[in-house]
């Protein structure tokens, strides 16, 4: 079985000493009082209930799955999960981040996000069910009316209620516009909702009293197309005056998808007939109260990965040191033993520290992130709000897209470290490799992620945001520049920095004339693009590095920090230079190959 050790003192790296994130935190007023103890202290427990309670269950759970009683619609999911989730009711740990005044507990995001990264690790199907919660009660928070938020936001912030979102359709993943299932008007504010949703996460279960889903449908008179897509809250079970749940509503469960991984959370065919919902914001503007729900999820859908390359860099690393095979290319290294340890050999440390780089990149950008998103929300100055968001919005499909990708690389990579045992159950490792690939395609595609960073969010702008984000590697360049010990780092992200100009604009360009072009490089400048993110958080990382050893400190975490950064800058940034020049290949050998796919 696969073990587990929370990452706290990289946590505690990322917090307090790259980002600083008490001094943001303590600018907002809901914040003031936040000091690193408390951050610290709380993440430890959280880590606890990870490895404790959660990992136990992730390989048994894999292997019993869901069931589902058709004739009572009910799913029962696997042993231990019940419980599992009654402590973590029970632990507070559902309230965490949310708002105090629905009972929540008002810490920061940051705090919930490395919480959440130690739950992924530790059991990502389990955690998909609190997960799913954390975006509808951030599209309610928005969104709802204060009569919706009384109803729903105490008992979803205790946890006692679960969400989901309720997109896709048999004909209709990407291409919503193409929706089918309709709300008709009801005359007293309710809407009757009839259709058929599928693949619907968490959209069954025994492990709370209620299911919140927030269901696109469209009106009578929608407008066709997205435009005309509009959200609605449909609980499984009625709500009473008095916040007791009451009769059963028409929405359940018709079917569960049989699948390659996450295997213990229920996907879910969801029937609605004559179910009975209320409308979320405007009419026809359901994807605004989607986009709040569907921008968290993204985040959190990195945040799998990310939890899935550090659980499976510890295995692989912890299997490398014991496992002798063969010797050492420049002689033996343990010549006590039969074979030298794996961890010898130069491709197995390139597979072991790719993921280390990738898990600590992405735990540095998730933060940077989550940090964004809270000072977009609770920062007094509207200046420094609006700022956050659209940098945030710019981030958000390079933390879906790149870290599931990287995801993807780093548990093959640390499965391959295992060889033949790899791909054995027992170990677990198989198990990360599968569950991983979800990620990858669910909440948008990595290609839609792609089109909306290229597309939407840089040439959408004029690659305004784009140039926000080259000061920060600016100020980096001039605060360093002169630093001899930094220039392996800062050298790097100044070249590709000028480089991601002159790409852009000529990715412009090319799809003013032709879009298709913008389609055949997206792909590729959204691995740049993360390079380029990664390169300057790795770059501040070893700064942090290598002013703590100048001052003398001999802790080895720091020297292990540089060692990391400069096999990340040796052997995964280049990969830029690659995709850069296959973005640059162009549209015409994808497009003009009829013949080829004939
Ligand atoms: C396990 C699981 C859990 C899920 N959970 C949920 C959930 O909780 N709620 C929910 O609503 N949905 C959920 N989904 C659905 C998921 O979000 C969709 O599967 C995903 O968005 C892709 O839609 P699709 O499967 O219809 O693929 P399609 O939209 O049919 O896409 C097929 C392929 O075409 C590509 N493609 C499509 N359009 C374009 C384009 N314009 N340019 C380039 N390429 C394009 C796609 O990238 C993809 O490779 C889940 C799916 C799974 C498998």
């Amino acid at each position: 079985m696969a073990t587990y050790t929370p990452p706290l003192r990289d946590m505690q790296f990322v917090m307090h000493e790259l980002l600083n994130v008490t001094a943001d935190l303590q600018a907002m007023p809901m914040h003031a009082e936040m000091d690193a103890d408390t951050i610290n202290a709380v993440l430890e427990e959280g880590g606890k209930f990870a490895a404790d309670v959660l990992l136990p269950l992730n390989i048994s759970g894999d292997a019993e799955g869901c069931a589902l009683d058709i004739t009572t619609h009910a799913v029962t999911t696997p042993s231990g999960y019940k419980e599992a989730y009654k402590q973590y009711i029970d632990g507070g740990w559902a309230a965490l981040a949310c708002d105090t005044e629905f009972g929540g507990q008002g810490l920061p995001l940051v705090v919930n996000q490395c919480f959440y990264e130690m739950m992924n690790s530790a059991n990502q199907a389990w955690t998909m069910y609190p997960g799913l919660t954390h975006g509808a009660y951030a599209a309610l928070h928005t969104h709802g009316t204060p009569e919706q938020k009384a109803t729903y936001l105490h008992k979803m912030t205790s946890g006692e209620w679960t969400g989901t979102m309720c997109l896709t359709e048999p004909h209709c993943g990407t291409d919503l516009g193409l929706m089918r299932t309709k709300a008709e008007p009801q005359g007293d504010g309710t809407y009757k909702i009839t259709g058929n949703k599928i693949f619907i996460s968490a959209g069954e279960h025994d492990l709370a009293d209620n299911i919140i889903h927030l269901v696109l449908a469209r009106l009578p008179d929608a407008p066709p197309g997205i435009k005309g897509v509009s959200l609605f809250i449909v609980p499984k079970f009625m709500v009473n005056a008095n916040g007791s749940v009451g009769a059963r509503n028409g929405i359940y469960c018709g079917g569960l998808e049989h699948k390659m991984g996450i295997k213990s959370n229920a996907t879910a065919q969801i029937v609605l007939e004559d179910a009975v919902g209320t409308l979320v914001g405007q009419p026809n503007k359901g994807m605004q109260g989607m986009f709040v729900m569907m921008n968290a999820a993204r985040l959190g859908v990195g945040n799998q990965s990310l939890g899935l390359t550090e659980v499976a860099f510890q295995n692989a690393l912890a299997y490398a040191k014991d496992r002798i095979q063969m010797r050492s290319l420049t002689g033996p290294k343990a010549p006590d033993k039969a074979a030298d340890p794996i961890i010898v050999h130069p491709d197995v440390r390139k597979m072991l520290l790719t993921a280390k780089a990738y898990a600590e990149g992405g735990r540095a950008l998730l933060c940077f992130s989550a940090m964004l998103l809270e000072k977009e929300h609770n920062h007094p100055d509207d200046k420094v709000r609006k700022e956050s968001g659209e940098l945030l919005a710019m981030l958000t499909p390079i933390c879906k897209a790149f870290l599931t990708d990287n995801g993807h690389i780093s548990t093959n990579a640390c499965m391959q470290v295992f060889g033949g045992h790899g791909f054995i159950k027992e170990w677990g490792m198989e198990q990360f490799v599968r569950d991983n690939r979800i990620n990858m395609i669910y909440e948008g595609t990595n290609t839609i992620q792609s089109l909306d960073l290229l597309g939407r969010k840089i040439l959408g702008n004029n690659g305004a945001t784009l140039k926000k984000f080259g000061k920060l590697i600016g100020a980096l360049v001039a605060e360093e520049g002169v630093n001899e010990k930094m220039a392996e780092f800062i050298t790097p992200i100044a070249i590709l920095g000028e480089q991601m100009t002159k790409f852009t604009t000529e990715l412009g360009f090319k799809g003013f004339q032709n879009p298709d072009e913008v389609g055949a490089a997206a792909v590729d400048y959204l691995r740049v693009a993360g390079h380029l993110v990664f390169g300057y958080l790795w770059a501040r990382m070893a700064q942090v590095a290598l002013r703590q050893i100048a001052a003398g400190n001999t802790d080895p975490f720091y020297v292990a920090k540089l060692q990391t950064a400069r096999f990340y800058f040796a052997k995964l940034f280049p990969e830029t230079a690659t995709a850069m020049r296959t973005a640059r290949a162009g549209s015409k050998v994808l497009m003009d190959t009829d013949a080829a796919l004939a």
